[in-house]
């Protein structure tokens, strides 16, 4: 039984436009909020979009920069994401990892949320050859410790890099074995999500295990039927 409000969020990634047929209204159409009173569901669209939603979900960045403003050409603020309607931002994902931010920089950010009063999801994950090495869980944990900065709210997000756009997920024992070596390290009041080709076809299996409290959807997100046949299973 989970003890912690699931969450269950969307990616959007570079994805969406004002024209776009993919509406956070049409969520709510098909899952009203007054049946899921009993989870939280989140859209991160890109920034562009964010000011223009205001649909019964909660809305996140998709990053943030670690200053408040400045010279810093093309970047967003965590204060001008929560100005535009946000209450999240994921920080440390594996794509801007990979595009150059280190642990560093993702604790930073995540600082910059908390102090412009949105909650911070962290994202960490180990790679394919990580895993085949037996190193997931020390990456994973050294990744947190690196990460996480000393704040009472926040998210974590457990993406393997391997099953993120890929249509390869981690098994659920995986998966498991994962979380609660995470709870064991986060303590109790931290929701950990997972992210990684989560469908509706394997949403159940993996948010049915006791420290799963939500997921991180990339691909499957940008469809609002998929996305609440995910949250259904929460
Ligand atoms: C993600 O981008 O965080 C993600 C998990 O993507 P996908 O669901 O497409 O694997």
């Amino acid at each position: 039984p989970q003890t912690l409000r699931p969450l269950i969020a969307a990616n959007w990634k570079m994805h969406g436009g004002l024209s776009w047929t993919s509406k956070p209204s049409d969520f709510e159409a098909i899952y009203p909020s007054s049946e899921r009173r009993h989870l939280d569901v989140l859209i991160c669209p890109p920034a562009t979009l964010l000011a223009s939603m205001n649909d019964g979900v909660f809305l996140g960045g998709q990053d943030c920069h670690a200053a408040v403003s400045g010279a810093h050409t093309g970047d967003v603020s965590a204060e001008m994401l929560k100005d535009a309607g946000a209450t999240y931002v994921i920080v440390g994902h594996s794509e801007r990892r990979a595009g150059g931010d280190t642990d560093e920089d993702v604790h930073a950010k995540a600082e910059a949320a908390k102090r412009a009063g949105l909650i911070p999801i962290i994202c960490v994950g180990e790679t394919e050859s990580q895993r085949d090495a037996g190193q997931a869980e020390h990456v994973v944990s050294e990744q947190i410790k690196a990460s996480v900065p000393d704040i009472a709210n926040y998210v974590i997000a457990y993406e393997p890099v391997w099953a993120i756009g890929t249509g390869k997920t981690a098994t659920p024992d995986d998966v498991d074995e994962m979380h609660n070596a995470i709870r064991a390290q986060v303590g109790p009041d931290v929701q950990l999500l997972y992210g990684g080709s989560v469908k509706p076809a394997n949403a159940e299996s993996l948010l049915a295990l006791k420290n799963v409290n939500g997921a991180l959807i990339g691909g499957a997100g940008l469809e609002m039927e998929s996305l609440a046949a995910i949250a259904r299973a929460a």
